[in-house]
């Protein structure tokens, strides 16, 4: 078959536990596409192709023996901010160059353990701080809908990969907005859940108080299947919650549109950078699921202004301490010939961090030093809250809210933003991560130029389900996400 790489993860499944395909030719159809594609779209920083025919081949033998799972077999990638025992996991800098971990985040082994091939490691913004994956020591990531645009950040890689067809979902994370700003700009579909729900073992940490992981696929059905094996409990990571976890492909018919309550934040649609193109496509997407018996809710969100500079002392800061731990010493890049302990610090560290990590290591320590840290680091946790009571409140009278993913389609590379300009590009997503909310993003058109526009679904606590369930019901009735770059159409 030349098509496998257009099938759906149910129909992957299917065809697996039908025979009609096995897991070496499935896992050998994508490695020979990422080997002839990947030259353009460079998602990934690693490939593992001796290792994925390995375990394609254990998964065909499971199979045989009648131990398969729903996903044995199924290929996937996951970011390189995940830890995999055996290969590398740079987390896009150089300071990881040579980092091999000892163990396989939960993630990975959870996907290890329902029979997962992986593929390989997916390209980043350094340490998952960056908007549009140039952040990386790896260079940069290309949009498949066109290749001088980039697919967004931090989980670029990720989502040139699934857009490219170059695996059939990924993994992702979002710290801020790096699976649904991606996902909004390479056309696909991406949640990023409560936080709490997925565990943070061996994901290497940027803001430990925000990172969620979450799943990067073409429609809600496909992330509903990663989300059943990467969502649960646990013991390894203390603010993972003990929280009864969902069945999510069952639930997907289970949320109806009719009568569903969708919230429109009045601030969300006069932001001073939102595009035209990216306003219509939202709002025509949001008449469609109108038309699908949803009712529209005008509301307030009085907090919009403060999003993008309390996310930006919080996550800095968060930052600053959890990349203390990169100092040359224990493990990563080590500065040659140093004179003393002091300049083999600062030289490891200079020479091994990016620009962008740095100055959010600047940023962070400032906030956090003494005489700062009641001006600036407690102040944004106490307007925090504020930003978390504002969604409280809004959630008593609707069910979901809506918003664009990002108030633009996706950047050219090398647009050279400065870094103000940038961070003002991560308005509408930031706050769900500061109130550990989950939310989704929805591929719902395209701009003039024929680049993805996302629509954003923010849910309560814990109402995963619902929002893939919402989604879904908008996915029955559009074909948005089942649209293809030319690039994804070329066969290997
Ligand atoms: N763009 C945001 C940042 O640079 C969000 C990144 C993320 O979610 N990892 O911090």
């Amino acid at each position: 078959m030349t098509d496998l790489h257009r099938l759906s993860i149910r129909e992957l499944s299917e065809g697996l536990a039908n025979a009609q395909f096995s897991s070496r030719e499935l896992t050998e159809h994508y490695l020979k596409r990422i080997a002839k594609i990947d030259v353009q779209v460079k998602s990934y920083v690693t490939v593992t192709p001796e290792l994925a025919l390995v375990e394609a081949d254990a998964a065909d033998t499971l199979r045989k023996a009648g131990g398969a799972n729903v996903l044995t077999g199924v290929p996937i990638a996951h970011k390189d901010i995940f830890c995999t025992q055996g290969i590398k996991t740079t987390a896009g800098s150089k300071i990881l160059d040579n980092f091999i971990s000892p163990y396989d985040a939960t993630v990975v082994a959870k996907g290890k353990a329902a029979g997962l091939v992986t593929l390989g490691k997916l390209n980043m913004d350094e340490f998952a701080m960056g908007s549009t994956s140039e952040n990386s020591y790896y260079g940069a990531t290309t949009n498949p809908w066109n290749l001088d645009h980039v697919p967004g950040g931090s989980s670029g890689g990720s989502a040139a990969a699934v857009a490219a067809d170059l695996a059939p979902f990924a993994t992702g994370t979002d710290t801020g907005g790096s699976i649904r700003q991606p996902a909004s700009f390479c056309g696909l579909t991406g949640l990023k859940p409560t936080y709490g729900r997925v565990s943070r073992f061996g994901m290497i940490a940027y803001a430990s108080s925000l990172d969620q992981g979450g799943p990067m696929a073409r429609s809600a059905e496909d992330c509903a299947y990663l989300m059943n094996v990467m969502a649960g409990h646990d013991a390894k990571d203390s603010t993972s919650m003990n929280q009864t976890v969902d069945n999510y492909v069952a639930n997907l018919n289970d949320t109806s549109v009719k009568g569903l309550r969708i919230g429109i934040p009045k601030q969300y649609f006069n932001v001073a950078g939102l595009a035209e193109d990216v306003k219509a496509r939202v709002e025509e997407s949001l008449k469609k699921l109108e038309d699908l018996g949803a009712t529209l809710v005008e509301i307030d969100l009085n907090m919009t202004e403060s999003y993008v500079p309390t996310y930006y002392l919080i996550a800095p800061a968060e930052a600053s301490s959890n990349l203390q731990r990169f100092d040359g010493v224990r493990y990563g890049y080590r500065a040659e010939n140093p004179v003393d302990l002091m300049d083999l610090y600062k030289r490891s560290r200079s020479e091994g961090f990016g620009a962008e990590v740095q100055r959010r290591i600047l940023i962070g320590t400032y906030a956090l030093s003494a005489g700062y840290y009641d001006a600036y680091y407690v102040k944004a946790q106490k307007v925090r809250r504020l930003i978390q009571q504002d969604f409280l409140k809004a959630f008593e009278s609707v069910d979901v809210i809506a918003a664009p993913s990002a108030p633009t389609t996706a950047y050219k590379i090398g647009a050279d933003l400065t870094p103000v300009e940038m961070y003002l590009g991560d308005i509408y997503t930031l706050a769900v991560n500061l109130a550990g909310l989950p939310a989704i993003n929805a591929p719902v058109g395209f701009d003039q130029n024929n680049l993805p526009v996302g629509l954003q679904l923010i849910g309560n606590y814990w109402s995963e389900s619902q929002l893939l369930s919402v989604v879904h019901q908008y996915q029955q009735a559009t074909d948005w996400h089942t649209q293809r770059a030319a690039i994804a159409e070329e066969n290997a």
